[in-house]
């Protein structure tokens, strides 16, 4: 007779950004076996430096028709927010046309209605989180702002704003004298502000993923430092091999979330996922944290202040080039510039930059479920620019789908 022990599903999760550690953890607290496996320690993939936004108001897709009018002159501007080296034109092409079809309306609309039932919730998930956890303070709730030079500026974005009002949020209008109320380090260039009271910020997402990877261990799982080379399904169970992976380690169901090494992963098994590298960069100036109090979006530039633990965090940018190219120092150099500019106080103060791959699907909408034809082997990845809103939300639906809503926690 098979003991209780036995008869638990055996799962294997490849990845322990935030994506992977979330689902391990609650995999792990409704009784599974896990085994959350990383060629890297925990949260070192894109995990480790986001901008810490938790932004459930971000319901509009990146596909919208108005960014699509823009982005001729952003590729010519060394200076934009997107990059796209030339080089990697032809390997980003069909991503690039899926994107394209992405900002007709009626797949605009669909995707910000499946963004938004993703969102449903976040900041409370990850309040009770990082209490559970027992790093409160890494949670800010102060909201964010997002600032524009003027009314032509702000314009460009209305689209995404009217989405947010459609389903729920309150963007809140500023004027410049609330701006300097609510940021008094606010460079003279900002006039418009958009308030969004009830947004959150983590103050560490790295600290924050180590601590979920921890509290896992604590709960019995196993934490692999492993690298996925393929998977193989024999005789109704998974086997996964590469450097570092026990030759007889074998699996009930396999949860891929690999970020944006997911495609890779997955192609041999004939699933093929559009799923393409975002590059995005942070440069962060050690100390500097005070220079603003909560997160601050120059939304003109498309880059995020954030007060971190450790210092103050500018990141941004969208460079379409690849897993394999090293960082190019001219986009970190980009987001330094906009930082001077911005804050007057950041003089002398050390730097160091960073470049992550963000999952990036052409809809913005993240793949979490089955895979199709593949029994036993769950997706979760295409987060995009919102992984860590969205990984507690992600991590609750597919244990749902995987164990059964009623499974006791
Ligand atoms: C500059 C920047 C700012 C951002 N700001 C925000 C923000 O403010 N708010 C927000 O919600 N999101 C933000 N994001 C997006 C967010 O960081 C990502 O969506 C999220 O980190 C994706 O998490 P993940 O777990 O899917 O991927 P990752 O964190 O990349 O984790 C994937 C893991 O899989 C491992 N792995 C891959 N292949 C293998 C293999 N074959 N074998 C073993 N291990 C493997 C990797 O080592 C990695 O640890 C930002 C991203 C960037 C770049």
């Amino acid at each position: 007779m098979s003991s209780i022990a036995e008869t638990r599903p055996r799962v294997a999760v490849i990845g322990a950004g935030v994506v992977g550690a979330s689902i391990a953890l609650a995999l792990r607290k409704r009784g599974a076996r896990v085994t959350l496996i990383d060629r890297d320690e925990p949260g070192r993939g894109c995990s480790f430096g986001n901008s810490g936004a938790i932004s459930p108001g971000s319901v509009a897709p990146l596909a919208m028709p108005g960014v699509l009018a823009s982005v001729p002159g952003m590729l010519l501007d060394k200076e934009s927010p997107l990059h796209l080296p030339l080089g990697y034109l032809p390997r980003a092409l069909p991503w690039l046309l899926d994107f394209v079809a992405s900002a007709r309306p009626a797949r605009v609309e669909a995707a910000a209605a499946r963004l938004a039932a993703l969102h449903q919730g976040a900041i409370e998930a990850h309040k009770a989180m990082t209490r559970e956890l027992g790093v409160p303070e890494l949670l800010l709730c102060r909201g964010h702002l997002h600032l524009y030079p003027d009314e032509q500026a702000l314009a460009k974005d209305a689209g995404g704003w009217r989405l947010r009002e459609a389903y729920g949020f309150h963007p809140e209008r500023l004027e410049r004298a609330d701006i300097e109320a609510l940021e008094p380090g606010m460079a003279p260039r900002y006039r418009v502000g958009i308030y969004l009271a009830d947004h959150a910020t983590i103050l560490n997402p790295f600290r924050y993923v180590q601590a979920m990877a921890r509290a896992f261990v604590a709960a019995g799982g196993e934490l692999a430092r492993a690298e996925v080379a393929a998977l193989r399904r024999s005789n109704d169970v998974w086997q996964l091999q590469g450097p570092g992976l026990a030759g007889d380690a074998e699996f009930d169901a396999v949860v891929v979330a690999a970020g944006a090494w997911s495609r890779t992963l997955l192609a041999p098994l004939g699933v093929r996922l559009a799923l393409e590298s975002q590059r995005g960069y942070h440069l962060q100036f050690e100390g500097g944290a005070g220079t603003v109090s909560r997160t601050v979006v120059l939304a003109d530039r498309k880059v995020f202040v954030t007060p971190m633990e450790e210092g103050l965090r500018v990141g941004g940018t969208v460079e379409i080039g690849g897993l394999t190219a090293p960082p190019d120092p001219r986009r970190a150099a980009v987001l330094e510039r906009i930082a001077r500019e911005s804050f007057s106080g950041l003089e002398g103060l050390p730097t160091r930059s960073w470049m992550g791959h963000r999952p990036c699907m052409p809809d913005s909408v993240p793949v979490v479920g089955p895979a199709p034809g593949q029994a036993g082997l769950w997706l979760a990845t295409g987060h995009g620019h919102l992984g860590l809103t969205d990984s507690l939300n992600t991590a609750e639906r597919l244990c749902a789908e995987m164990l059964g809503p009623t499974a006791g926690a």
